[in-house]
């Protein structure tokens, strides 16, 4: 059983899918969880009220990953509460496809604003807490799409991939201060993410894994769990996935 007591953990994207399921988790194993919002106000806080009743401390906190402002107002806020920050998880994400001959620039800036900005935003925020403290779990959240490509996904595969290299470069910047980044990289997952791929591309991502199945939030949130705890210090510039064989 991974123990959690006395950290203080920000998971970004809290309030629905995976994000949600990570927060939970974390929260029963005893760390105190901000849960990152947009504009799902009442998830985040279904969330918060789902770990206050394990035992443990949770608020909500508005903040669009994309605005570097908005990262540092709620880590500030966040150290204000709870005194310092152990733990970013970054799982805010979004989609928006299309053929490379179609997709306009703002829908390649939005993907690249959310997706790789974001997760810059909560690492530069946070970074700085965790070299002082010479502690610090660093999880963000991928994709096999940031490792393979992606038919109609340019803007979401980039960003993926973005996010690896910064995740990796983050392991090197922080190292000597014993702060670990590592990244997860999910296939095919449940979620109103995944539920909104039209079926066939979900038969396909199902029928590519050779366990032949689709993921849950809860296989994801296992791993983050371990890779945000002590356990896990001396793992650092991975990325793991959690596909079901989808990519090998
Ligand atoms: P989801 O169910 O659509 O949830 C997306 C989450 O991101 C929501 O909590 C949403 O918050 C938040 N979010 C979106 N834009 C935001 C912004 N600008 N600022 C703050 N939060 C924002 O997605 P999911 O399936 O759980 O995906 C979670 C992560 O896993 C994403 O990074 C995604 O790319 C990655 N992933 C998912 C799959 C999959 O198959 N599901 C596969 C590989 C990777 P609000 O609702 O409050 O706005």
């Amino acid at each position: 059983m991974i123990d959690l007591t006395g950290k203080v953990a920000i998971v970004t994207g809290g309030s629905r899918g995976i994000g949600a399921d990570i927060a939970r988790l974390l929260g029963r194993q005893g760390a105190k969880v901000a849960v990152n919002y947009n504009k799902s106000a009442d998830k985040a806080e279904e969330v918060v009220a789902a770990i206050k009743a394990a035992g443990s401390d949770a608020l909500a906190f508005q903040a669009d990953v994309s605005s570097f402002a908005d990262a540092e107002k709620m880590v500030e806020k966040v150290k204000e509460t709870w005194g310092t920050v152990h733990i970013i998880v970054t799982s805010a994400g979004m989609n928006w496809d299309g053929v490379i001959w179609k997709m306009s620039p703002e829908q390649w800036q939005k993907v690249i604003d959310v997706d790789l900005t974001g997760t810059f935003n909560f690492i530069r925020a946070t970074a700085p807490i965790f070299r002082e403290q010479k502690y610090g779990r660093i999880v963000t959240i991928t994709s096999i799409n940031g490792l393979r490509g992606k038919f109609g996904q340019t803007n979401y595969s980039a960003a993926k991939g973005g996010v690896i290299g910064l995740t990796k470069a983050a392991a090197k910047d922080l190292g000597k201060y014993l702060v670990t980044s590592n990244s997860v990289a999910p296939g095919f997952i449940l979620t109103e993410m995944g539920e909104a791929m039209p079926d066939d591309f979900k038969q396909v991502a199902i029928n590519e894994g050779v366990l032949k199945k689709a993921g849950k939030p809860e296989d994801v949130s296992n791993l983050v769990a371990f890779l945000a705890s002590d356990a896990a210090g001396h793992i650092t510039g991975e990325v793991i996935k959690v596909d079901g064989g989808q990519y090998i």
